[in-house]
């Protein structure tokens, strides 16, 4: 779509780690491997919107322990840009299963488990576009 060419990517920082007063250390992750933060909002999902955005995953075992885990707490939704933004953030975040996630990714220092994984990244540069339009209007972008 208009917005982006393969450069964004979208990015939660879900409710465990806003709880842990984790946002900081996160943005300051996101800023230093190269990041620019196009829009941001701190937020809280409903549980009919958490659905929505992870629609995909509606027939998945864990879906309902993953909607009412998203829209437990505030959140903080961000577009990011950086060159090849889809990969390069996937490789920062780490492996969805944190047991799994690399040593010094996000997942690796702040997620406790699966669910609670600490961050969301989108892996598509469809579906960033598809994410950073569910969260921020044509105005919000800078
Ligand atoms: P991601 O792209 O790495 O976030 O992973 P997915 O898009 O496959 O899944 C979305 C989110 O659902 C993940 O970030 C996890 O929080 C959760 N999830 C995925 N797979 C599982 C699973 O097998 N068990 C549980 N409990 N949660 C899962």
């Amino acid at each position: 779509m208009h917005y982006m060419s393969g450069n964004q990517t979208f990015t939660m920082i879900k409710p465990i780690a806003v709880k842990n007063n984790k946002i900081g250390p996160i943005l300051k992750m996101i800023n230093e491997a190269g990041f620019r933060i196009k829009a941001m909002k701190f937020t809280h999902l409903t549980k009919q919107q958490a659905c929505e955005f992870y629609a995909v995953h509606t027939d998945k075992y864990f879906f309902e322990d993953l909607t009412s885990f998203m829209s437990s707490g505030p959140i903080v939704a961000a577009i990011l840009e950086k060159e090849n933004a889809v990969a390069d953030y996937r490789k920062l975040i780490g492996a969805t299963d944190p047991a799994k996630a690399e040593e010094g990714t996000i997942r690796k220092l702040y997620a406790e488990s699966m669910s609670h994984n600490a961050v969301h990244g989108s892996d598509s540069d469809e579906n960033a576009c598809i994410e950073g339009d569910f969260f921020f209007s044509k105005m919000e972008r800078f």
